[in-house]
């Protein structure tokens, strides 16, 4: 039994602190409430000890211990220490990321039989009661009963166990620190396949199917909000997630309670379903028709030798966790890039190697950017692995997300699909782990902790010796120079599925059409007739314009003023009106400008606010103005959008693809959104319109991010049968994003961009730091950031080259005015020393933490 523990708190210091435990027990791992300047605060014991700290210290005590047992497993913990490290991030703010988040306080507990109680159980039964004990004989009796009643494995709560044997909570609890009892909170035990309320259209065929008139005869007595429901209901074939239908009646402002009566008068039926099984895309591909899912293709030449190169890695000995520190060659750990392009069937072959790994006795990860964006995937796996399957993803409750997490942890999900902190999951005998898109921007956690999903899931394989896949038609640099150098293993799959040609990408020069035209106009006229003529045949086309509203800058003619936000600069976006067709997302809303950043609204003044004049202009289209000037251009084309404003939760998404592979929608504009991974057949023809304007940003991944775009977005075209076709919209068609995007050819574009990146000492060739100095008041951060610059000055950071300080390029966000120094060096190490040391000084120097942050491997020097 040790006195001291040292406690991580989710705190802004870098350091743990130790309280007392007294009679208290903890293990490593385990979680505590700890009394923390004046409020009590959950923590994970990081360290036992008995070394009284400095007698001129105060020690506190533990209050109370949450966890019998570790919560975190010790590769877990190693991996949170790592971040901590590498991300010079707080160990107790890595650690809370990693845990399910919930007051389990209050819970009830149940209890389970134990290995442990198990052995004790059949050797006691064997040997008589002899074991030496200092309890009563009333008491081990008690004890035996009980270990008897949990020996079918099920939980029970104490009050039952109870009375059904007469041990009390105490004693209970006694077993459970003797390791015979697993002890949990009521719900973890509760089965994660919730039950969801589903709402059906009684006779769902004839309702949809008659006409208007028949309609009117056979529903005499709706109201307007009953046929609301009606219409909602219709609208999406008959069947529809009562939660779903909620949000969207609440958006035309029919009343909950309408629902209800349509129940009672036998129009609509409530049924229940496992929510597992209702997953995101799944209906939408059903009604699609003839779409097979990607497992039920008999793999290409390309699939089998990436999944045999998959499975060879996979059988390399792994060597389990804390058996064994040596370094990677001899634990099992390979890193493999999967450069497949799109279209190239990646899913099929995550699926067959998530297979192998199951088949293998071992579970498996899937890393996906944003789940709700490219619902196909996760409908996908749960055809695939069915019950198997744990979904983790933003969406989730606290409460749902715990049980998930328990499920995982007993190794009752072994397959895991999740978004980036799903890297954490909790998952026993974990053997393979993907990251699809590994490119994506979402990967990269934008608050602190401020790690990277794929580089954490990188080293998560390394600690266990596992094997990980990195998955992208577009890998970042960072990822593909990694391959280069043969750190990562790379395999290829060159072509698209069934020798379908990758879309031939034209450029349309926007200034040469200037000039013919004599007009600034959005849509360029090949486009438009090229437009107009796939619409002819009959087949889908997609347009991109990555801004979303109407006109992202609104500025004064007479003396030049930007409108921009009053918390941020940055310009504000003006809205139009909702119009009516926008039944899922702005029907509601009036016109506004809004920030893009902080959310903050004002109405669109008459006048410049800052000298009166009447005369406002507007620039920049964005996808609402898109949409509504391809209304006026094809008025009988079926027009969609897809952006934040028309997609705001899953449900929308999956209504809009279903939309799409249904062909009800046969012409799409939207943001960046219509690039990820969907997969819709009937599109021949993608825009591109105005991308290259992000070329312009002070950014030095802008180049990647605008080929990565374009290439994604292009991928879209082709898919099915018919080949496709891409026109790029750009001012700069000999810029090498364009000349090597428009070729396909990304292994071009790679070692151009890397010959750039060395020239210019950018990652992957130098590691980079963005040290922001942040504060309300602009005095306050001028002052710390100015003496943050001197002390680099005077301290000479050896191996350590610094920008800055400067204003960061969006110089205030949210009220806090931004500073930031660049700190840059070929070496990891050299650079972690250095930003250690700095922040210790900041500590000394009584700069507050939060007004320091620090971004290691950033994302943007926004
Ligand atoms: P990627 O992610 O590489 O762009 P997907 O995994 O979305 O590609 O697959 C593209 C399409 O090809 C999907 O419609 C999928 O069902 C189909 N597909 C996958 N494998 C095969 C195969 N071996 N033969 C035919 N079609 C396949
Ligand atoms: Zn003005
Ligand atoms: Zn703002």
């Amino acid at each position: 039994m040790s006195l001291y523990c040292d406690v991580a708190l989710p705190v802004p210091l870098d350091r743990a602190f130790t309280y007392e435990l007294g009679e208290l027990e903890a293990e490593v791992g385990a979680r505590v409430m700890v009394p923390f300047s004046g409020q009590l605060l959950q923590g994970v014991v990081v360290g036992l000890h008995d070394v009284a700290p400095a007698a001129d210290v105060e020690v506190k005590r533990v209050q109370r211990v949450m966890d019998d047992a570790a919560l975190l497993s010790a590769e877990l913990m190693e991996l949170g220490k790592w971040i901590a490290q590498y991300y010079c991030a707080p160990l107790g703010e890595v650690l809370r990321g990693m845990m399910p988040l919930t007051a389990e306080v209050r819970r009830q507990w149940v209890y389970r039989i134990a290995e442990a109680g198990r052995r004790v159980l059949y050797e006691g039964a064997a040997k008589g009661s002899s074991r030496r004990s200092k309890l009563s004989v009333e008491d081990q009796n008690r004890e035996y009963a009980a270990l008897n009643y949990l020996e079918n494995g099920e939980p029970a709560k104490a009050a039952t166990i109870r009375s059904a044997t007469g041990a009390n909570k105490a004693l209970l609890d006694a077993m459970a620190r003797k390791k015979w009892l697993v002890r949990e909170p009521l719900a973890e035990a509760r089965d994660a396949r919730r039950l969801e309320k589903v709402a059906e259209l009684v006779n769902s065929e004839q309702l949809t199917a008659n006409s208007e008139g028949e309609q009117a005869k056979r529903l005499p007595k709706l109201n307007e909000n009953q046929l609301a429901v009606m219409a909602e209901l219709a609208g999406c074939g008959g069947r529809e997630l009562v939660r779903e239908l909620r949000v969207r009646l609440e958006r035309r402002g029919v009343p909950p309670s309408t629902l209800g009566t349509l129940v009672k008068r036998g129009l609509v039926l409530l049924e229940e379903t496992a929510q597992a099984f209702h997953v995101s895309g799944l209906g939408a591909q059903e009604r699609g028709g003839s779409k097979k899912f990607s497992h039920e293709h008999a793999l290409n030449e390309a699939q089998t030798e990436a999944l045999a190169t998959i499975v060879a890695a996979m059988r390399e000995k792994q060597i389990p966790f804390g058996n064994d520190k040596k370094k990677s060659s001899s634990t099992g750990f390979s890193a493999l890039l999967l450069y497949g392009i799109t279209g190239s069937g990646k899913t099929a072959v995550y699926i067959a190697a998530m297979q192998r790994a199951l088949a293998a006795g071992k579970s498996a990860l899937l890393l996906v950017p944003e789940i709700g964006l490219t619902p196909g995937t996760a409908a996908q796996m749960v055809a695939a692995f069915g019950g198997e399957v744990a979904l983790l993803h933003s969406q989730l409750t606290q409460d749902e997300r715990a049980e998930q997490w328990h499920r995982i942890r007993r190794g009752e999900a072994r397959v895991v699909i999740g978004t980036r902190s799903a890297v954490f999951a909790p998952m026993p005998d974990l053997g393979l782990i993907l990251v699809d898109e590994e490119h994506d921007g979402s990967y990269k956690q934008e608050e602190s902790p401020r790690y990277h999903g794929r580089d954490v899931a990188v080293m998560r394989a390394k600690l266990l010796g596992c094997t990980i896949v990195l998955g992208s038609a577009t890998p970042s640099l960072e990822s593909w120079n990694n391959a280069e150098r043969g750190r990562y293993a790379r395999v290829e799959m060159l072509e698209r599925v069934e020798q379908r040609p990758l879309p031939t990408v034209e450029m349309i020069d926007m200034r040469e059409e200037f000039r013919q035209t004599g007009k600034e106009q959005l849509f360029s006229r090949q486009l438009i007739a090229e437009t107009q003529a796939t619409l002819d045949r009959g087949e889908q086309v997609l347009i991109l314009l990555n801004r979303r509203g109407y006109s992202f800058v609104v500025m004064c003619r007479s003396c030049g003023e930007k409108l921009e936000c009053e918390n941020c600069a940055i310009s504000l976006t003006y809205h139009k009106p909702g119009n009516e067709s926008e039944l899922n997302g702005e029907a509601r809303v009036g016109q506004r400008l809004e920030c893009h950043y902080c959310g903050f609204r004002r109405n669109v003044p008459s006048k410049c606010p800052k000298c009166e004049s009447e005369h406002l202009y507007y620039l920049g289209a964005g996808s609402q103005q898109g949409e509504e000037r391809l209304q006026e251009i094809f008025p009988g084309a079926r027009i969609g959008r897809m952006d934040r404003d028309t997609v705001r939760t899953r449900g929308d998404m999956e209504r809009l693809l279903s939309r799409l592979h249904s062909g009800e929608i046969n012409l799409l504009v939207g943001t960046q959104m219509i690039a990820k991974g969907h997969d819709i057949h009937g599109v021949t023809l993608v825009g591109v319109v105005g991308a290259d304007f992000a070329l312009g940003l002070p950014d030095f991944r802008a180049a990647e991010r605008v080929f990565q775009l374009i290439t994604q977005v292009s991928g879209r075209a082709g898919r099915g049968e018919l080949p496709g076709r891409v026109l790029v919209q750009t001012y700069q068609p000999d810029h090498y994003v364009n000349t090597f995007a428009q070729k396909h050819d990304y292994t071009g574009f790679a070692a151009r961009e890397l010959y750039f990146r060395r020239a210019m000492r950018y990652p992957p060739y130098t590691v980079l730091a963005n040290v922001l100095v942040q504060g309300e008041s602009l005095e306050e951060v001028l002052g710390w950031a100015s003496r943050l610059g001197r002390w680099i000055t005077d301290r000479r950071l050896e191996g350590v080259r610094v920008l800055g300080p400067a204003p960061a390029p969006r110089s205030r966000l949210k009220r806090i005015y931004r500073y930031h120094l660049v700190l840059k060096s070929d070496r990891r190490d050299t650079l972690g020393r250095a930003l250690r040391e700095m922040l210790a000084w900041v500590d000394r120097e009584e700069i507050p933490r939060r007004a320091v942050i620090v971004d290691v491997d950033p994302m943007h020097l926004m």
